[in-house]
């Protein structure tokens, strides 16, 4: 899946947890974390795979649900200790929602032996991959699951939009340095 339907994708589940737990809609930093969250894994294992070359894949470390979820728990476990926990909860949300991501196409297309990643290292990674984010970049294709991930996006979008943007100030705020600290989590 696509980094933009990751997020989506995301922001769709935080909002239902929101909705479903507290009767609320998603605001401030947590959604900024949210969305950290949601590319974790790409960023940790994309970056050591392709470009380090200390992990033998692009979905391994970060993305197994052994490894990643000790890496997510771990992240987690950072951001209450600062007292960020609800920044911690949606971060939590974003991480797991890209598990999910990542195993859709292969689970509606029944090709459950691509699924091997999410054992990593028990499992072991497939031996080619397409390796670089402009080689990816120039790769795309309408397929399918890239279509219903435009669709996500579009979909995701639309709602962060209803919801009055939350998470742009504060992260435009954290990129310019002038943002409020993670201590500072919006309940
Ligand atoms: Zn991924």
């Amino acid at each position: 899946m696509w980094p933009w339907a990751h997020a989506a994708l995301g922001y769709l589940a935080y909002t239902l947890y929101l909705r479903g737990r507290f009767s609320e809609r998603p605001v401030g930093l947590p959604v900024v974390a949210l969305g950290f969250g949601t590319q974790l894994p790409d960023l940790i294992d994309k970056t050591l795979a392709w470009y380090v070359g200390v992990l033998p894949y692009g979905r391994s470390l970060a993305h197994s649900l052994l490894t990643g979820t000790v890496i997510m728990l771990a992240v987690v476990a950072v951001l209450r200790l600062r007292g960020a926990e609800t920044s911690g909860t949606a971060l939590a949300i974003g991480y797991a929602s890209h598990f999910f991501g990542d195993a859709f196409g292969s689970l509606v297309s029944l090709s459950f032996g691509d699924l091997v990643f999410l054992a990593w290292p028990l499992a072991p990674s497939p031996s080619t991959e397409t390796v670089g984010i402009l080689t990816h970049l120039r790769d795309i294709e309408g397929s399918p699951l890239f279509l219903f991930g435009l669709g996500l996006t579009v979909v995701g979008l639309g709602l962060w939009y209803r919801h009055g943007l939350p998470g742009l100030r504060e992260l435009v705020g954290l990129l310019t340095s002038e943002g409020r600290s993670p201590e500072s989590d919006v309940e």
